[in-house]
């Protein structure tokens, strides 16, 4: 594959296959909003590729905003924190949200969002990922539009990133394991 580089082990969905589902989703979305002008929210930077994709498929009136979040996953009993990093929230009091996010994992930042734009009066909350990973939930959160099912692994590309790298892959796929350092034999 000509996007295929070093550090990447497997293509696990390739750019044609997404192209196809995103088609598909955006007529589920079409229909599930025949009228009402949407605002959709893009949670940064991981849905910004998935969005961008998507969106262009929607035929209906719609705004976009962006969010940034920080979440705090593992370590402490506290983890499932999530942070808003914006000055300003998006006005959608009173109107129908659609939530963007590149993955579905623990659900925790799903959760907070969601919750964040009902408090701020929103309407109805949609949400919709490119990926859920097949794993129990930590919160429970109902997403309405899934792009793929995929397994418990950690994936790079499509907006998705490790150690901010790999974002700009037109598919998804994994990484190779890091290199293993032989040490030098001492003498
Ligand atoms: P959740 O709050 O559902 O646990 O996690 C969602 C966020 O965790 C995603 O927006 C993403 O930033 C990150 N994440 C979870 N799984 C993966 C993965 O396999 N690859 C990458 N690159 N990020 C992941
Ligand atoms: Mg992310």
């Amino acid at each position: 594959m000509s996007h295929m580089i070093d550090e990447i082990e497997r293509v696990l969905i390739d750019e044609a296959v997404i192209g196809k589902r995103l088609d598909a989703m955006a007529r589920d979305i079409e229909r599930d909003f025949p009228h009402d002008p949407l605002v959709v929210v893009i949670l940064l930077k991981g849905a910004l590729v998935f969005a961008a994709d998507l969106l262009r498929r929607v035929r209906r009136v719609l705004e976009m905003e962006c969010l940034n979040v920080a979440s705090y996953h593992g370590g402490t009993e506290s983890s499932g924190q999530v942070a808003f990093l914006d000055r300003h929230f998006p006005e959608v009091r009173g109107r129908h949200v659609l939530l963007l996010d590149d993955i579905l994992d623990t659900g925790r930042t799903l959760h907070a969002v969601s919750r964040r734009l009902s408090e701020e009066g929103a309407l109805a909350v949609h949400s919709a990922v490119l990926l859920a990973k097949d794993k129990p939930r930590a919160v429970d959160v109902a997403v309405q539009y899934v792009g793929f099912e995929i397994g418990d692994e950690f994936v790079v590309g499509y907006g998705l990133d490790y150690q901010g790298k790999y974002r700009n892959l037109p598919y998804v796929g994994v990484l190779k394991p890091p290199p293993v350092r032989t040490p030098l034999p001492n003498h």
